[in-house]
Formats: structure tokens, C-alpha cells, sequence
């Protein structure tokens, strides 16, 4: 009999609770918004609670907004910290979930979540190293490298990378209340309506914001080449829903890297490169789910260097 999990994307706007053990295997499935802390882990504790009643739930993942601590070795695990979501700043959010519902709780970002859904079931099957960035509301990065999810001092930043910001041709100071013209500042979704003065998901595909809006993501996919070698680059969230943003994209990161980095991934292949997620708009509750089964099954470590060393002289 295979064990059934409970997932939670908890996203800043709403919550999405699941239960079930991959993208088929969805027994039940709630949505909420996002209110006071108390309230919403209460509607998310009582579903569980009703779900486990049924059948058991091994372990619990959270996929989850941020900024956070993601560290199990930090006495902070598990808590939102700094956001600037009223009533959410530094609240335990592991903590309660695993004392109302006593079962393991894993608990990451929401991209890295996204991440691990589709390392497991979608378009990073068998990679070990790649990037997971969502363009919605806020401009975020998880992803892993040598098949370990990235984290370190805290997690990555993704959205909040500087770029070149020509203020002649683009006079748009940004919107990121901590640095003005970051790449979330640039190129959120938010940010979008802001400089247009229409939502995006009205903007007509010939509009000029689209260029513009592909030019700052090339820019920001061509850093994170450079600085992780990632093996594939898979776009999410409900900006990249503008059909023409992938190939422009896709354009304009050859055009900025101009044959440097030597990869027929990139230089010829690059509609496999630089990818929509196979899981779509999935990718944020099964990332949680996919959470919860690392947090009873830890990820294998890769081999010891010696033992890829003997290997070779096999
Ligand atoms: P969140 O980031 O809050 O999880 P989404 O990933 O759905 O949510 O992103 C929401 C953002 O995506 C909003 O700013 C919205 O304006 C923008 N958006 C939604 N649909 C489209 C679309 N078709 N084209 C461009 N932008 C869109
Ligand atoms: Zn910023």
C-alpha cells in the first residue's frame, strides 16, 4: 500500500491544500486566501485533520512564500521571517502545523518546492543541476545543483539580482520597496501594471512592454548561466502565461551570451533550454507534496569524489 501525504503551497494571496502521492494521485484538494496566520493554518490544520480521519497522512510539505528559514539545524526552522506580509513576519509555520497534525513536516520555498515537483515528475526528470523561476507576483528562483536543492546561508534570491537598467530608454524607477529597480522591481507582474498602467494579462502580444519585459529576464537567465551552469532553465508563474515571452526570451539570452558558452543545449537546442514547466500551474502544490516525501525519504547523497574516482578506473 503506498503512503499518502499532505501538501500545502502557501502562497501570499491563497493557500492550496492536497492530499495524495504525485500528479495522479490527487485524493482531495482546498483552496483558500491568504488571511491572518491564525485563521489560515487553522482552515489548513482542520482539512488534514479531516483528510487523516480517512487514511493516515505520513508526513506534511509546505511550499511556502518568503523570506524564511529553511535550515533544520537553525532554532528559527520553519518560520516565515522578514516578510512584509502583515501579521506573517516570524511566524512558526512549521512548528504549529506539526503540532496540531504530529506527522514530519518538510518545509522550503515555494520555487524550490516547484523545483523538486518537477525533478520528480516534470521537466527536470534527470537532471541534477537547473533552475525553477516563477514570474507572478514577485520574481523568485529555487532549483538544485549536483541534485542537492539549493539552499546555503539562507536560499537564493533570484528575483532580487540588479541588472542594467538604462534609464533613458526605460525611465521606470522599479517597484521592490527594498531596491527600486531590482529584477522584481523591473519585471514582476506587478511591476508590469505598474509601468503600462494595465494588468499583463491584458497587455496585447505586440505591445512594447513584452520586448522590454524579455529583455530584463534574458538578462537575469544569462547571470544565472554564468554563475550556476545550470542544465535547463524552467519558467513559471503567471507572467510567463504570455505566450510570446519564451521565445523572445530564448532570443535574446543567445543573442546576450553570443556564443560564449559552448553547449549545443544552448546555442541549438535552446526551446529545451529554457522551458515552461511540465507540471504547469501544478508545480506549486505537488512541490509540497513532493516536500513532504523528502521529509520521511531524505534525497540519496551523491557518491563520495572516491568513489567516482574508483569507478573511473574500473
Ligand atoms: P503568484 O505569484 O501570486 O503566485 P501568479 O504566478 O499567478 O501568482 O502571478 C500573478 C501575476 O501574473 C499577476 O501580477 C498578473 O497580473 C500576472 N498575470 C497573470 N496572467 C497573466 C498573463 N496572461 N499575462 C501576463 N501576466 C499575467
Ligand atoms: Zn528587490
Amino acid at each position: 500500500m503506498s503512503s499518502i501525504f499532505g501538501g500545502i503551497e502557501a502562497g501570499g494571496t491563497k493557500f492550496v491544500c492536497a492530499v495524495g502521492s504525485g500528479p495522479g494521485d490527487i485524493h482531495a484538494e482546498i483552496k483558500f486566501p491568504t488571511t491572518t496566520p491564525q485563521e489560515t493554518l487553522g482552515r489548513a490544520i482542520a482539512f488534514f485533520r479531516q483528510q487523516s480521519a480517512r487514511s493516515a497522512i505520513s508526513a506534511l510539505g509546505v511550499a511556502c512564500f518568503g523570506p524564511l528559514d529553511p535550515d533544520p539545524a537553525s532554532p528559527t526552522f520553519g518560520h516565515i521571517t522578514t516578510t512584509p506580509k502583515p501579521g506573517w513576519a516570524h511566524i512558526d509555520v512549521v512548528g504549529v502545523l506539526r503540532q496540531a497534525l504530529g506527522v514530519p513536516v518538510g518545509f522550503d520555498t515555494d520555487v524550490n518546492g516547484a523545483a523538486l515537483a518537477e525533478f520528480r515528475w516534470g521537466a527536470a526528470r534527470g537532471l541534477d543541476t537547473f533552475i525553477y523561476l516563477t514570474v507572478g507576483t514577485g520574481v523568485g528562483g529555487g532549483g538544485m545543483a549536483g541534485g542537492r536543492l539549493l539552499h546555503g546561508l539562507i536560499h537564493p534570491e533570484m528575483g532580487h539580482i540588479r541588472l542594467p537598467h538604462d534609464h533613458q530608454a526605460d525611465p521606470f524607477p522599479g517597484i521592490c520597496p527594498f531596491h527600486g529597480d531590482c529584477l522584481e522591481g523591473l519585471a514582476s507582474g506587478p511591476a508590469l501594471a505598474a509601468r503600462w498602467g494595465q494588468d499583463g494579462a491584458t497587455l496585447p502580444p505586440d505591445h512594447e512592454a513584452w520586448d522590454l519585459e524579455a529583455h530584463y529576464l534574458a538578462l537575469a537567465l544569462v547571470n544565472y548561466i554564468c554563475v550556476l551552469s545550470p542544465q535547463r532553465i524552467i519558467m513559471g508563474g503567471g507572467v510567463m502565461h504570455q505566450p510570446r515571452l519564451l521565445p523572445l526570451i530564448r532570443a535574446k539570452v543567445q543573442e546576450l551570451l553570443n556564443r560564449y558558452v559552448q553547449a549545443s543545449a544552448i546555442m541549438e537546442h535552446i526551446q529545451s533550454y529554457i522551458v515552461a514547466p511540465e507540471l504547469a500551474d501544478r508545480a506549486g502544490v505537488l512541490g509540497a507534496i513532493a516536500l513532504a516525501m523528502e521529509a520521511v525519504r531524505p534525497p540519496t547523497q551523491p557518491p563520495p569524489a572516491s568513489a567516482i574516482a574508483s569507478q573511473g578506473e574500473e
